[in-house]
């Protein structure tokens, strides 16, 4: 059965790997190739920008983290933030909206950029998940 696995599921499933055995169970049924799907994150410095009379930037584009289940949100409360200051400024002064939305935006997307590097390293560094586990305060190794 193990010669008809995808390559890369023959290698998970024969390193002796420690993996539950419903994840195994999960790679070993996979018929088809595995997709390499890079993350990217923008860094901290990449949020610290000056308003550009004309242009803003809102969502993802403005502030790509590593997944963590709030991207779409984000992005729709950037959108929420921004409708309200144009509706506050119009018609007239729709590059105030800007910079206040602006100035809310980029300290909310600096702090997810923080969160996300902290899961990059906790989750998807050499050391995750287990460096997750001791930061939560549970001993992987005890059991
Ligand atoms: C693997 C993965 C899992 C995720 N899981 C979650 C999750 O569970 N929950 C969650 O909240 N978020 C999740 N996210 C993040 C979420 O998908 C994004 O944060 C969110 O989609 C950002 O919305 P956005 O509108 O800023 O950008 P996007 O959704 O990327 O929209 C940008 C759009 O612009 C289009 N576009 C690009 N260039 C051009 C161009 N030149 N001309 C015209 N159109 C263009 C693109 O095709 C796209 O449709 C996940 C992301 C990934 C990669």
């Amino acid at each position: 059965m193990a010669s008809s696995q995808v390559p890369i599921a023959r290698a998970v499933t024969q390193n002796g790997t420690e993996w539950a055995q419903e994840l195994l169970e999960l790679i070993k049924s996979a018929d088809r190739s595995f997709r390499p799907w890079p993350l990217y994150t923008l860094s901290e410095s990449s949020v610290i920008w000056d308003h550009t009379p004309g242009v803003t930037l809102l969502g993802d584009a403005a502030h790509l983290t590593i997944p963590l289940g709030t991207g779409v949100n984000a992005a729709l409360y950037d959108a929420l933030i921004l409708a309200r200051r144009i509706i506050q400024y119009a018609p007239d002064d729709l590059d105030s909206a800007v910079i206040e939305y602006e100035k809310t935006m980029l300290s909310q997307a600096l702090e997810a950029i923080e969160k996300s590097q902290w899961y990059a390293e906790h989750f998807f560094g050499a050391d995750g998940p287990q460096a997750f586990l001791r930061a939560i305060g549970v001993n992987s190794e005890e059991d």
